[in-house]
């Protein structure tokens, strides 16, 4: 199974690689419009008991010419031009939609660009889908990069703040890169670290990688907070964070970002055991 879906996923990275789009403002406009945007779905995984908890979305274009393509090659151009929040609403209206059709013990953890942390009608938005969805906000987690989260600090200690007060939970992205600022950070609202990929990939045979996921845990637990890591390839990786008291993994190893229909069948399909040791 993972090595189907790396492939899968590899295969589309390849492609991409190969090509080098210059979408615009106008481009990306007339894709919303048009409804060309799409969310995966990728499933996360309580490393001690093997249960689902959630899923992260995951941003895609459905390009008339060029097929699937991958956020890298449009949320730069939407943060540049202004066009970002349009994304990430229609993430939250897509992901919200998804969510109300799972369990309501399932989890959703959508990505906010460092932008739209800027933009005082994120909560205002959230709450308005949360109530239009009938989503409680406590089963959403926001995801915020690090450098994000430092900018500004008044700023975005306030739009953290209303999020927290509002129920949502608050996530750190590829956490472990350097913590240069771990006081500013122990004094927001996050409820999760999520270890990078680049920490898993190298754990095997790093132990700078393997000393930066240990760190990340250790704060971790002594803030109270939960760790999730990312990019887990292999039953090797995952029993390894395991070990080292991750609480929660994703990657390739369970299952690759799948459209809706898809998740659903994996989700019904998922032997919790096939985390054995
Ligand atoms: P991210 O949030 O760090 O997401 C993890 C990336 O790793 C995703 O790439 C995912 O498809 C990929 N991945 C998952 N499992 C594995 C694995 O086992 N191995 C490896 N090598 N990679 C894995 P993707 O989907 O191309 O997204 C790239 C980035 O684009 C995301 O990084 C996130 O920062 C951004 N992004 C995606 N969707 C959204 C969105 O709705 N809004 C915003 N603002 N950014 C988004
Ligand atoms: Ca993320
Ligand atoms: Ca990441």
């Amino acid at each position: 199974m993972s090595i189907n879906n790396k492939h899968l996923d590899d295969f589309l990275r390849a492609e991409n690689a190969n090509v080098k789009h210059n979408f615009d403002a106008a481009s990306i406009n007339n894709a919303i419009v048009n409804n060309q945007f799409a969310l995966y779905y990728q499933p996360q995984i309580d490393l001690p008991s093997g249960k689902v908890v959630g899923f992260e979305g995951l941003l895609r274009w459905k390009h008339p010419e060029f097929g699937i393509t991958l956020p890298e090659d449009f949320i730069t151009v939407a943060e540049q031009s202004g066009q970002i929040d349009a994304l990430t609403n229609v993430a939250i209206g897509k992901g919200f939609k998804f969510m109300e059709k799972l369990s309501p013990d399932l989890k959703f953890s959508l990505n906010i660009s460092t932008q739209s942390i800027k933009n005082y009608h994120l909560v205002e938005t959230l709450n308005t889908s949360c109530h239009e969805f009938h989503i409680d906000p406590h089963r959403v987690v926001l995801e915020f990069n690090e450098a994000a989260a430092l900018e500004n600090p008044f700023h975005t200690r306030n739009i953290l703040a209303q999020l927290n007060m509002n129920g949502f939970g608050l996530g750190i992205d590829d956490s472990g890169a350097g913590y240069s600022s771990i006081p500013e950070l122990e004094k927001l609202p996050f409820s999760e670290l999520k270890i990078d990929k680049s920490l898993v990939s190298t754990m095997e045979f790093s132990s700078e990688s393997r000393k930066s996921i240990i760190s990340t845990i250790e704060l971790a637990d002594r803030l109270g907070i939960s760790t999730v890591a990312e990019g887990i390839e292999n039953n090797l990786e995952a029993i390894g964070l395991r070990e080292l008291g991750c609480k929660v993994g994703q990657g390739y190893y369970f299952a690759k970002p799948m459209v809706e229909t898809e998740t659903l069948i994996w989700l019904e399909n998922w032997d919790k055991d096939t985390l054995c040791n």
